[in-house]
């Protein structure tokens, strides 16, 4: 059962090549587990503009310079660099500037949807031309999401690929990339093939990548078992839940692991002094002195509560503008916000801050040396999202002794367990509806507890005590890559 795995990973962007968000941190994370336990994991990105190619030794590959590349009437050519990603494992940098020397990782630009089907077509190129034959092809999100149905018709009469078996893991359902139904021609499939598309969408003049990865993939999985029942509903599937329904037999959920080298407050590399259980009252001195120089008064011994966050709608951020105000009006509280997006959001934040002086702090822009001190020094972090795929800044505000608060969704419910004072067990703070009344009711429970040192000490110590690291998740996907290989 321990025979080494090949797989071939596909990710549009991974840390620390690129990075927009926890799909680079997830696949990036996941080949480092995947080459340390053994396997042969070789991953497939872009060579954006930004890819510092040299700082991971990438050199061009015998044969895999200049190739041609067709996607219906488009011609590209394109080379491939093989550089080494920290902790030992093979990248494959599919470098085409036609495609990707652009400003930015994304773009709006109209042929969007080739960039990501040459990243596809390319990578199974190249393993044909390295005579790799994966075991596993691994595709994530809509970007490499025609890989399954690529490998039954494209490559159909590839011997190499007989048993290759595919897995598509969704990060956020909220990202399907869709093109226009004109555009079919650049997929590149023979006229037999065209009736294994979506006929549907086609029929609605469109044509959406991520469903093809949910209908032809052996395995699909997403980022936590809750989203993955949450999605195959109309409230959360984003049109999309009928064919993940249809697929429910080989739908599973693996939450994200966390990079503990990173998120841990026994060796923070941000902070002036580290702590563990046993030694809390160093989290108490670093609040102290991060209230200070973040000029805010918890007088009276007052919690504080943190936000990271992007600032977008599907974290919740008009409920704290319905029910902060009153709670910071009616109860002693401090609140610290760091984030970007959404200008609205970022807009209440602000009027928050003016509105308490002293007691509210709000920093917009992205920061992630003040992103470890708020997990450290709150007492308290808000995560009060409408859907939440997996979430990771409850994990690690749990390591740090920080309370979550959380709403019942995605792999917020899978990570945190409302505490129970009664016997003692349970993490954080953990309320069900989506509504002002949710939150507040959460945010009293939350405030009640911390009035009792006892019992807020005990919650802090279950917190600390949860284990999320790769080494647990990692291993989830090797036994899903098995059982697919197996099936
Ligand atoms: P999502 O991927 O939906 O944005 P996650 O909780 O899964 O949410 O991951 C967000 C990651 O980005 C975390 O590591 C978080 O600390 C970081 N992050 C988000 N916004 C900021 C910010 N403004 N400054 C620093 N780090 C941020």
């Amino acid at each position: 059962m321990s025979s080494r795995l090949s797989v071939c990973l596909l990710a549009s962007e991974s840390v620390p090549l690129s990075k927009t968000g926890g799909l680079a941190d997830v696949t990036g994370a996941l080949t480092k587990y995947l080459h340390g336990a053994g396997h042969d994991v070789r991953l497939f990105t872009p060579c954006y503009a930004s890819v510092a190619r040299s700082a991971f030794g990438a050199l061009p590959v015998a044969g895999l310079a200049d190739l041609p590349l067709a996607l219906g009437q488009h011609r590209y050519s394109f080379s491939v660099l093989r550089g080494v990603m920290p902790g030992g494992a093979a990248v494959y940098l599919v470098d085409c500037p036609a495609l990707y020397a652009r400003p930015t990782l994304y773009t709006s630009d109209p042929d969007e949807h080739l960039r990501f089907l040459a990243l596809t077509q390319a990578a199974l190129s190249a393993c044909q031309r390295l005579g790799w034959a994966p075991q596993i092809v691994h595709c994530n999100d809509w970007h490499t999401s025609f890989a399954p149905l690529f490998l039954r018709t494209r490559w159909r009469a590839e011997p190499l690929f007989g048993s290759t078996r595919t897995v598509l893991t969704i990060h956020n359902i909220g990202y399907q990339g869709v093109f226009a139904a004109e555009q079919v021609a650049d997929l590149g499939l023979s006229p037999s093939d065209l009736p294994l598309l979506h006929q549907g969408d086609l029929a609605a003049g469109r044509i959406n990548a991520l469903r093809h990865g949910i209908l032809y993939a052996d395995a699909v999985t997403t980022v936590s078992p809750t989203y993955a029942r949450e999605i195959c509903t109309a409230e959360y599937g984003m049109g999309l839940e009928d064919s993940l329904r249809a697929r429910a037999a080989v739908l599973s959920g693996i939450l994200n692991g966390v990079d503990y080298e990173e998120w841990d407050p026994r060796r923070d590399r941000y902070l002036p002094a580290h702590y563990d259980e046993a030694t809390l009252a160093v989290k108490l001195r670093l609040k102290h002195r991060f209230l200070q120089r973040q000029q805010l008064d918890a007088a009276g011994g007052a919690p504080l509560a943190g936000l990271v966050s992007r600032l977008a709608s599907q974290k919740g951020i008009d409920l704290l503008a319905e029910v902060l105000p009153d709670t910071l009006r009616s109860r002693p509280l401090a609140f610290v916000a760091l984030g970007t997006g959404e200008p609205r959001y970022a807009q209440f934040l602000r009027s928050l801050q003016a509105q308490f002086p002293g007691r509210v702090r709000f920093h917009e822009g992205y920061d992630d040396e003040l992103a470890h001190w708020i997990e450290a020094a709150s007492d308290l972090f808000l995560m009060p999202s409408r859907y939440e795929p997996c979430g990771l800044n409850q994990m690690y505000s749990l390591r740090y002794g920080t309370l979550p608060l959380v709403r019942r969704t995605g792999g917020l419910a899978d990570s945190v367990q409302h505490f129970d004072p009664a016997s003692g067990s349970g993490t954080g703070i953990v309320f069900n509806d989506f509504n002002a009344q949710g939150l507040k009711w959460g945010l009293d429970a939350a405030l009640d507890l911390y009035q009792r040192p006892a019992q807020w000490l005990r919650a802090q110590k279950n917190a600390m005590q949860q284990d999320f690291s790769w080494a647990r998740q990692g291993a989830h996907y090797v036994a899903l890559y098995r059982k697919v290989i197996a099936a």
